[in-house]
């Protein structure tokens, strides 16, 4: 077969670069959709994100996406900060002192998640494992500054306490309902979730750590980064 690259009949050549800007906007819709978050009607109860150190210095953090300790590996955020929105931080600054009189206070993992960072977890996140990360094509709750990862400390010494599985692990071992590891393991874990239920709070089944505050279908996803907060 001869090849003629000069020549084309101009008919052909229209419709090619016809086909060929269809297939740019084509790309450029799917590739804006896939980077923005998705859009929401309604009307939203304004946001108002509070970092959680400043209103109670006395919950401490382990911002694990702020590190290389975390599923990907790799840090995600520029800041080791954590915040939520001022009713369910208020909320949570009443739970570790709840805690205080029985000898331990909260840890917490992360709090609000811009959109662009759910993004990148589900991306990164083989189909199998995706039970454990959030759609972006709906957003997290963590988008909303209505969710928290967290865990119980020693009051004193400020050390973890075990529970049956650790944050982050994609096993049945997260599970809330898992009935392995010690005694002591599952009773911390009920502690934690006892005591976030009588605040407002709901455990995510398949994470023990994450909560969900009552109000969060009330605030919208943002996409805001620690840096402007
Ligand atoms: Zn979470």
């Amino acid at each position: 077969m001869e090849f003629k690259p000069y020549y084309m009949p101009n008919s052909e050549s229209k419709y090619l670069a016809l086909r060929k800007s269809w297939a740019f906007c084509a790309i450029a819709i799917i590739s804006s959709c896939a980077t923005k978050p998705p859009l929401e009607t309604g009307t939203f109860t304004p946001s108002e994100l509070v970092e959680l150190q400043r209103l109670d210095p006395t919950i401490q953090l382990d911002i694990r996406y702020a590190t290389p300790h975390n599923f990907m590996g790799r840090p995600l955020y520029p800041q080791a900060r954590a915040f939520l929105q001022r009713p369910a931080a208020e909320a949570l600054a009443q739970v570790n002192a709840d805690l205080k009189p029985l000898g331990y206070r909260l840890l917490v993992f992360d709090g609000y998640r811009p959109w662009r960072i759910t993004k990148m977890m589900w991306d990164s996140t083989p189909p199998e494992k995706r039970e454990f990360v959030a759609d972006p094509r709906k957003g997290s709750r963590h988008n909303r500054g209505c969710a928290v990862d967290l865990t119980l400390c020693d009051l004193a010494t400020g050390r973890e306490i075990e529970m049956p599985g650790t944050y982050d692990e994609m096993s049945p071992r997260s599970y809330i309902a898992y009935a392995g590891g010690t005694a002591a393991q599952r009773e911390a874990r009920d502690l934690l979730r006892r005591l976030m239920e009588t605040h407002g709070f709901t455990v995510l089944p398949a994470e023990w750590w994450h909560y969900d505050y009552k109000d969060w279908k009330s605030y919208p996803i943002q996409n805001v980064p620690f840096e402007k907060l």
